[in-house]
């Protein structure tokens, strides 16, 4: 880094409509930025503040951002400015900065937003030159600051932007419209109801899509893929009736606020309704979610996502290179990324004109891979039925099961597996309770309606345990295979379920049997599985677990009270670090790390510190197994004692309500995508008549294969882990947030 060239003053604003995490963004660029020696300054109310000035710019220090993590919408206010849509505008908002010595500005907002500050960042040489030219400014202030640096965050629910796979707001108003179509699910499968939802999107139908596949739904409307007949409606209520002649209790259309039909007419859930009631003659309800998708607590991912963005937008701007041109910070698979600003606004606006243009297969094209993916898969989900084998085709026989603890989102995985098999022509079989069902011959042929109603269950309907098959396991489970005559083997589970498929292949030698492709799906709310960052369930608990403590810590800022929370994950830190990354928790144990005696020392010290001076709530996340000795417990008594009464502590034991409640959308995203992949897979080996096996994951940017040979070369054996903790690297960040530079500082999270 270049100190000489470091901007002094930064500026931080959200503007556009509001996104749950947009706190946790402001938080983390706030505090990055005092602890990087920048002095920064919240612009309130959006770009209007910054035409407005005055007491709209105020200067923040770390309690500015304490306690906000937890907070829905924006601390800072946000605001549509016609304003700053003129360049009169724009020449107060450069006249304001100028006076506050600001010329770094980082923006979290969408589309409109970005566009905006893309503009003012052009402008800025000739706005600087206009106010010295009306001597509004000095000559010495215009030459201290030629540029304008920009750094922009994806902050907008309907996720339309470019550069980035989520923006800040978007998993969070996912979880709002599953939590609402879980809730109506069971009474419209009790009276038998059709129910029509709107979901926001005016251009983009991401939520509708998204949570359309994560809650089962039946069909789905979206701005971007118009039915591409006259006569939809037949079409649609077509497939409704023949769902409910296969079975199922209950209809789900999803229609996204911009839904239209190939002419570019608008098609409102109203009408829709309409089609319904005469078509299917029954009755039919409507629910518009409207603005609770803005509403309530940011989802984990949202926390974490803003404050990793904002974390990164920081160092962006400390950085040579967002002085050459305005960055956009975003997510890619499981990184942090950036891209020249321009680059993601040309590609919104090739959007926009293929929508004007009614070109909705660019449109489908130019929203991404994983767009376009989920919309096939999704119009596979929704038939009634699946289609028939092709003639002549070879039908595999393809067994899916899960091993090892539970995990929230197996059943998701388990139904697409079956559907997605089943639509391609293939017989899927469900192995039940593991590899003790599988010995015991618990197994059965699935078909399309096994599996209904399984998108959003949590639990495991096929049944897991733990059981690793031991000896006298591998005759009888080698005899079940050659009797069901299984030619390939989805394993869905955690690290026993690996370690078990990694032994069948070790015992291939003794029985043939074995010498079927198998694949591992990575479901644990430890995420401790090699060949992935992510695993199935874990997002699921780190949301249990932060909801959990934002109740905790409510309670707790009653009296000075410290908090020390046990979370899961066995001896893999995983979810206690991003967990505390989360909440704002001061202080993470981890396995991985230990605890040692001077750590205890020196944050009993900065407890004591910070509640001399004024600190009400203290919080420390603890992993079940960070040290044999020192445990919860311990840790309680002795802050408790050597506190001197300065603070009350308390322990809260999380257990299994981790591992409970439906999974999270990102969960039920998650699974859906490596359910398809592996089950690809797996006819792709039986094809070619190979026995290769594997275990899926993402990794960085991709989701990709790793053969089932290398698990235990890539695994830490002893304590079940993998040996790559990538998450480790986010430490620092956790670190820099949770503490003030000087440890007297008070901060409440
Ligand atoms: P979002 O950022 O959520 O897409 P909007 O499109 O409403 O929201 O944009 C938010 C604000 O950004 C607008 O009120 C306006 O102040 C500013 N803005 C949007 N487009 C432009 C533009 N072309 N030029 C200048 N400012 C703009």
């Amino acid at each position: 880094m270049d100190k000489m060239s470091s901007p002094k003053r930064l500026g931080v604003l959200t503007s556009g409509g509001d996104a749950q995490g947009m706190n946790a963004a402001v938080r983390s660029i706030v505090r990055t930025a005092l602890s990087r020696g920048l002095e920064v300054f919240s612009i309130y109310e959006g770009f209007q503040g910054m035409v407005d000035g005055g007491t709209y710019i105020r200067q923040m220090n770390w309690d500015s951002v304490g306690g906000i993590l937890h907070l829905g919408g924006t601390i800072l206010g946000t605001s549509r400015s016609e304003e700053f849509r003129t360049r009169a505008g724009r020449l107060k908002a450069a006249q304001n900065l100028l006076d506050h010595g600001i010329d770094s500005l980082v923006v979290i907002g969408g589309d409109g937003s970005l566009t905006g500050a893309f503009i003012f960042y052009q402008e800025w040489p000739g706005l600087v030159k206009e106010l010295l030219d009306q001597k509004l400014i000095n000559l010495g202030l215009a030459e201290q600051h030629p540029k304008l640096t920009i750094v922009g965050l994806p902050g907008s629910i309907d996720n339309d932007l470019i550069g980035t796979d989520m923006s800040i707001g978007t998993d969070t108003a996912l979880h709002r419209i599953t939590e609402a179509i879980d809730a109506i699910n069971s009474t419209a499968a009790s009276h038998q109801r059709t129910f029509v939802v709107e979901i926001m999107g005016r251009h983009c139908g991401y939520l509708a899509l998204m949570s359309a596949i994560a809650t089962g739904a039946d069909w789905v409307l979206i701005p971007e893929s118009p039915p591409n007949i006259d006569n939809w409606e037949d079409t649609m209520c077509k497939y409704l009736k023949a769902g409910r002649k296969a079975g199922r209790r209950d209809t789900f259309v999803v229609v996204a606020e911009g839904a239209q039909d190939r002419h570019g007419n608008p098609i409102t859930s109203d009408y829709v309704r309409k089609i319904l009631q005469e078509k299917l003659g029954e009755e039919v309800r409507i629910t518009i979610l409207g603005h609770v998708q803005r509403g309530g607590a940011p989802s984990a991912f949202d926390r974490n996502l803003g404050t990793l963005l904002g974390h990164a937008a920081v160092e962006q701007v400390i950085s040579a290179e967002a002085a050459k041109e305005p960055r956009l910070i975003g997510l890619r698979g499981n990184r942090i990324t950036d891209t020249p600003l321009a680059d993601c606004l040309e590609k919104n606006r090739a959007i926009s004109d293929a929508v004007t243009a009614q070109d909705f297969n660019q449109v489908i094209a130019l929203r991404g891979d994983h767009f376009q993916e989920a919309f096939r898969t999704f119009r596979t989900l929704l038939r009634a039925l699946p289609h028939p084998p092709e003639p002549g085709q070879k039908r595999f026989r393809l067994a899916v099961m899960h091993a090892g603890a539970l995990s929230p989102g197996m059943n998701t995985a388990v139904r697409v597996a079956v559907r997605y098999g089943l639509d391609l022509g293939h017989i899927l079989l469900g192995v039940r309770n593991g590899f003790l069902g599988f010995a015991m011959g618990e197994i059965e042929e699935m078909n399309w309606m096994s599996v209904n109603g399984w998108a959003p269950r949590g639990g495991a309907e096929l049944g897991t345990n733990r059981t690793i098959p031991g000896d006298s396991d591998y005759y009888t489970i080698a005899r079940k295979i050659e009797e069901y005559k299984i030619d390939g083997l989805l394993i869905i589970g955690g690290w026993n379920a690996y370690y078990s498929a990694y032994r069948l292949l070790t015992e291939r030698p003794h029985f043939p049997a074995f010498n079927i492709p198998i694949v591992c799906l990575p479901a644990s709310i430890d995420n401790n599985l090699s060949g992935t960052e992510l695993s199935v369930g874990a997002d699921t608990a780190l949301n249990n677990i932060v909801s959990a403590v934002d109740k905790i810590k409510q309670s707790a800022v009653a009296q000075e009270r410290c908090f020390i929370v046990e979370v899961m994950g066995r001896y893999c830190g995983y979810l206690a670090l991003m967990s505390g990354l989360a909440t704002g928790a001061e202080r993470v144990y981890m396995h991985e790390e230990g605890i040692s005696l001077s750590d205890l020392q020196v944050d009993l010290e900065n407890l004591i510190t910070g509640f001399q001076h004024g600190k009400r709530l203290g919080l420390i996340i603890r992993n079940e197994n960070a040290h044999p000795i020192y445990t919860t417990d311990f840790i309680r008594s002795l802050l408790e004692v050597e506190g001197g009464g300065l603070f009350d502590v308390r322990q809260a034991i999380l257990g299994h309500l981790q591992q409970g409640g439906n999974p999270s959308p990102f969960d039920r995203s998650f699974a859906t995508r490596l359910a398809t992949k592996c089950i690809d897979y797996l006819i792709q080996q039986t094809s070619l008549n190979s026995n290769k096996s594997a275990f899926i994951g993402l990794q960085g940017k991709e989701i990709k294969f790793h053969d089932l040979e290398e698990f235990i070369r890539m695994s830490d054996e002893p304590n079940q882990r993998p040996k790559d903790l990538w998450w480790l690297s986010l430490r620092p960040v956790a670190d820099a947030l949770a503490q003030p530079k000087l440890a007297s500082l008070p901060s409440d999270l």
